[in-house]
C-alpha cells in the first residue's frame, strides 16, 4: 500500500482533527502518501481530494470540529454513488481509506470494502453509541461540556430553589445523560435504556420537597423525550414547576479534552496499521482500556451497552 486517504463523515465530534492528524502523520511516518477527502462521501463522489502533508495537520490537535469538513450524502447510499467514489479513488491512486464517523459512516466504509477498496472505521461521535467500543472520540469532551453547564445551572437552581430539567444529546443512547448525571450530581436521570418511570420521578421529586429539598436537577436524554415534554408531565403529575435548559449543539463543539486527543491519536494510528496489513471492513475501538479492532458487521449487528451499574449508583447517591 502506497497511498491512503482519510475522510470525516456524519455528525462532527471534538477530537476528529486529532484523529486526522494521527492518520496523516502515522501514514507519512511509514512512507505512505496521505490524501484528505473533503466533505465526507460527498467529496469522495465529487473528487474533492487533496494531498495532506505533515504541516497541513499542524496546529489542529486542539481544535474542535473537523478540518476536512463533514457532510451527509444520500447519493453514497446508492450503488451509483459508491461506484463514482471508487472511480475517484482509482483516479487518485488511493488504495485504502480511513473513515472517521458514526455507524452510518461505517456502512459506507463497508460498501467500499466490498467493492474492493479496503476501508477502516474510526469511531467519532459524541453519543458513545457505537457497538463494540467502550468509548468514541468526542464523548469525553461533550461530557465535560455538559458538566460545566450543569454546574452553572446548579448555582441558579440552588439560589432560586428551583427544579431544572437539562436535556442532553446522545441520540438513542443514554451514556451522555448517565455519565453527566452521575458526575454532575443530578437527582434524577432519564435514559432510554431504562423503561421510563414517570411515577418514580414524581415520587422522588415529592419526597425531596417534603424533606425540604427545594432545588433539584433532572437530566433527560434526547432519546427519551424533550426537556419541555418532561416539564409538562411533571407539572401535570406532581404540580411542580420546572425550568428547562436544552444544551443543544454546544455539546458538539469545543477543544477536545486530553482523553479524546489521546484516544483519537491511538485510533487513527491503529487504523493506518490495519490498512498497511492489507485489511479492510474493520473498525477500531477501545475495550478494557486496550485498543482493539473488530469486524464492522459487529458494529452493525450488536447494540451498544450502557453501563447500567452506573445508573444504579447514581440512584443510590442521589437519595
Ligand atoms: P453517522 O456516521 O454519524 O452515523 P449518518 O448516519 O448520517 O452519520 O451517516 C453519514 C453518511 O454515511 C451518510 O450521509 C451517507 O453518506 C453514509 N452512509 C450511511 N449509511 C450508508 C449506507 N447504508 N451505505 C452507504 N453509505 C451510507
Amino acid at each position: 500500500m502506497k497511498k491512503i486517504a482519510v475522510l470525516t463523515s456524519g455528525g462532527d465530534a471534538p477530537g476528529m482533527n486529532a484523529a486526522i492528524r494521527a492518520v496523516v502523520r502515522k501514514g507519512i511516518y511509514h512512507g505512505l502518501e496521505v490524501m484528505g477527502v473533503y466533505n465526507g462521501y460527498q467529496g469522495l463522489i465529487e473528487g474533492n481530494i487533496h494531498k495532506l502533508d505533515l504541516g497541513s495537520v499542524g496546529d489542529i490537535i486542539q481544535r474542535g470540529g473537523t478540518r476536512l469538513y463533514s457532510a451527509r450524502c444520500l447519493e453514497f447510499m446508492t450503488e451509483e454513488g459508491q461506484l463514482k467514489g471508487i472511480e475517484q479513488m482509482k483516479k487518485h491512486g488511493i488504495e485504502g481509506l480511513v473513515v472517521i464517523g458514526g455507524d452510518g459512516s461505517y456502512r459506507g466504509a463497508m460498501a467500499l470494502t466490498k467493492r474492493g477498496i479496503p476501508a477502516v472505521g474510526v469511531p467519532g461521535t459524541i453519543d458513545n453509541d457505537i457497538p463494540g467500543t467502550d468509548y468514541t472520540i468526542g464523548f469525553d469532551t461533550a461530557l465535560n461540556t455538559v458538566i460545566e453547564a450543569i454546574d452553572k445551572i446548579r448555582d441558579t437552581a440552588t439560589s432560586h430553589e428551583r427544579t431544572f430539567i437539562v436535556e442532553v444529546m446522545g441520540r438513542d443512547a443514554g451514556d451522555l445523560a448517565l455519565w453527566a448525571g452521575l458526575a454532575g450530581g443530578a437527582e434524577t436521570i432519564v435514559i432510554p435504556e431504562d423503561p421510563y418511570q414517570l411515577d418514580d420521578i414524581v415520587a422522588r421529586l415529592k419526597s425531596g420537597h417534603e424533606r425540604g429539598k427545594k432545588h433539584s436537577i433532572i437530566i433527560v436524554a434526547e432519546g427519551v423525550m424533550s426537556g419541555n415534554a418532561l416539564a409538562k408531565l411533571i407539572e401535570q403529575h406532581a404540580n411542580i414547576e420546572t425550568r428547562v435548559s436544552v444544551l443543544g449543539h454546544i455539546q458538539r463543539g469545543g477543544s477536545p479534552t486530553a482523553r479524546d486527543r489521546v484516544l483519537a491519536s491511538q485510533f487513527g494510528a491503529r487504523a493506518v496499521e490495519i490498512l498497511m496489513e492489507g485489511q479492510g471492513g474493520l473498525a477500531v475501538g477501545m475495550r478494557n482500556h486496550q485498543v482493539v479492532d473488530y469486524s464492522m458487521t459487529e458494529a452493525f449487528q450488536g447494540s451498544h451497552k450502557t453501563d447500567l451499574s452506573m445508573y444504579q449508583l447514581s440512584k443510590e447517591l442521589s437519595i
